[in-house]
């Protein structure tokens, strides 16, 4: 059975959300239905399941729903409609206690700009997880100090966020989501704020890490370079909807409609002229440079 499985979702922002249904059924674009009625239909009808151990890239511009998407499956954003299962675990329709007891044990959430405390030290920062979890101090350093190993940082424990770069900050932010040991990590748009070389460091640390911990990770990103790279699978997100979802392989060779063929058409032209860069003699840039032939 899949990790997470998302079935016919929808969030629609606005009063009254459910007035929105009939206007889909008939059929009315999302635009027309935010001109005639107010409201925006960020989610509209996605459907996915990510497998355990896998990181499942969720890619598209801004504002096509991404984040909006992946905060349904911890309920920080309540799902107009559809069904949510963590395991065996619905998320939709979950009570407030059961929905705390799978966000604190199942779910950690890397956010972009690290939603760091300045005023606690690093290793207060990583522990801030368990505290809410009530774990007793002495476990709760342990578990920080090994977090903070998992991502090279323990010589760091004492010192404040703000005497960290801002990628060793994202280690810090993604030590105190592994602090409670999740199965699943929710990673929003985690690495856009980065520089682009540290951006890289941090993409090869987290596959690095992947690999010895199998966490199961649904990574937030408009950079289909960095899906490419990141995902086993990748889901398209275009308007609210999910638009493809596949292998990095099948999204560059098959893709499933005109809007995924342009996005990845600069990346298959990159890789036409790599290939090309690699196979080019001395003598034909000289010839080259003569003019065409
Ligand atoms: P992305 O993560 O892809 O940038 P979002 O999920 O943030 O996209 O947003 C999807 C759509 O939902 C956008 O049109 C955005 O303006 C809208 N939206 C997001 N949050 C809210 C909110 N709290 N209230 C109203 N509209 C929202």
């Amino acid at each position: 059975m899949a990790k997470i499985q998302v079935k016919n979702l929808y969030k629609i922002f606005g009063p009254k959300p459910h007035r929105v249904f009939p206007l889909l059924e008939k059929g009315l674009s999302k635009e027309e239905i935010l001109e005639k009625t107010g409201h925006t239909i960020a989610v509209n009808n996605a459907s996915f399941s990510v497998e355990k151990g896998e990181i499942f890239v969720v890619m598209g511009l801004s504002g096509s729903g991404k984040s909006t998407l992946v905060r349904c499956i911890n309920r920080l954003i309540e799902p107009t409609r559809g069904q949510i299962i963590v395991d065996e675990d619905e998320v939709t329709g979950a009570d407030m206690e059961k929905l705390r007891e799978i966000r604190r044990h199942k779910i950690g959430m890397v956010f972009q700009h690290f939603a760091l405390f300045p005023h606690r030290t690093v290793l207060e920062n990583v522990e801030y997880g368990l505290e809410v979890q009530g774990v007793p101090e002495e476990e709760r350093r342990e578990q920080s100090l090994k977090a903070l190993v998992q991502v090279g940082l323990e010589e760091w424990a004492s010192y404040n966020p703000g005497d960290l770069s801002g990628g060793m900050q994202q280690r810090v932010g993604l030590a105190r989501a592994l602090a409670t040991d999740p199965d699943i990590l929710l990673m929003d748009e985690a690495f856009s704020a980065l520089d682009p070389l540290i951006r890289r460091d941090m993409q090869n640390e987290l596959l690095d890490l992947q690999a010895k911990l199998h966490k199961t990770i649904v990574f937030i990103t408009h950079d289909l370079d960095e899906a490419l790279r990141m995902g086993d699978r990748i889901a398209i997100m275009k308007d609210g909807q999910i638009v493809q979802t596949g292998s990095p392989e099948e999204i560059l060779s098959e893709p499933a409609n005109d809007y995924v063929a342009n996005f990845v058409r600069d990346v298959n032209k990159l890789k036409v002229l790599k290939a090309e860069d690699v196979m080019i003699r001395p003598d034909a840039l000289i010839h080259a440079q003569d003019g065409p032939r």
